[in-house]
């Protein structure tokens, strides 16, 4: 499963190579970019599907993504298990529950997120859910870039872990070398 993963990103063109800032804040010199892959509906599916199979045990009764980037493979997960799929987002900065969707003590919850490098907004989700009364179950993604999941707290379940150096911008080799930087979101 891990090469057939990694296969979708190569064929999509969504494993990009240069010298990226992340949404973490980190510097690398891989990047991930899962939209081109989601853009595909038979390749989402499938990574949903997958990621079903290996969290369905958990008995989720609903799916909880950090927008932007969870959103789509949140759908396609809540569809492959058959229960509802949130998306928190942020407001001034804070992560939220927003446009009338709830959780209750009555859910279980699992955070799916496409791609978890540090887990930063994977905890503010799960924290999201707790503070509703909701018990999370676990977390999710297509690809771990070496999180640390004990600093979860909680199982985390993801198609491929993808080991590449992460740098704080002050020890980054690559800005060591002045190779201008770029965030790979936001380049047309
Ligand atoms: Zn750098």
């Amino acid at each position: 499963m891990s090469d057939d993963v990694l296969d979708l990103f190569r064929k999509s063109g969504a494993l990009l190579e240069g010298h990226f800032r992340l949404s973490s804040g980190l510097h690398s010199d891989r990047y991930l970019q899962s939209a081109l892959v989601l853009q595909f509906p038979e390749f989402a599916e499938a990574l949903g599907a997958g990621i079903a199979e290996r969290t369905r045990h958990l008995q989720p009764t609903a799916v909880l993504s950090p927008a932007l980037g969870g959103i789509v493979i949140g759908q396609e997960v809540g569809r492959a298990l058959g229960v509802r799929a949130l998306f928190a987002e942020r407001q001034e900065g804070v992560l939220m529950l927003r446009r009338g969707f709830t959780l209750s003590a009555a859910d279980r919850v699992l955070v799916v997120e496409d791609v978890i490098t540090t887990g930063g907004s994977t905890r503010e989700a799960i924290e999201v859910a707790a503070a509703t009364g909701a018990e999370v179950v676990g977390a999710a993604a297509i690809v771990d870039r070496g999180s640390d999941a004990a600093r979860l707290n909680l199982p985390l379940y993801a198609l491929v872990k993808l080991d590449v150096p992460a740098y704080v911008p002050e020890s980054c080799p690559l800005c060591a070398r002045k190779v201008p930087v770029s965030k790979p979101g936001s380049r047309t």
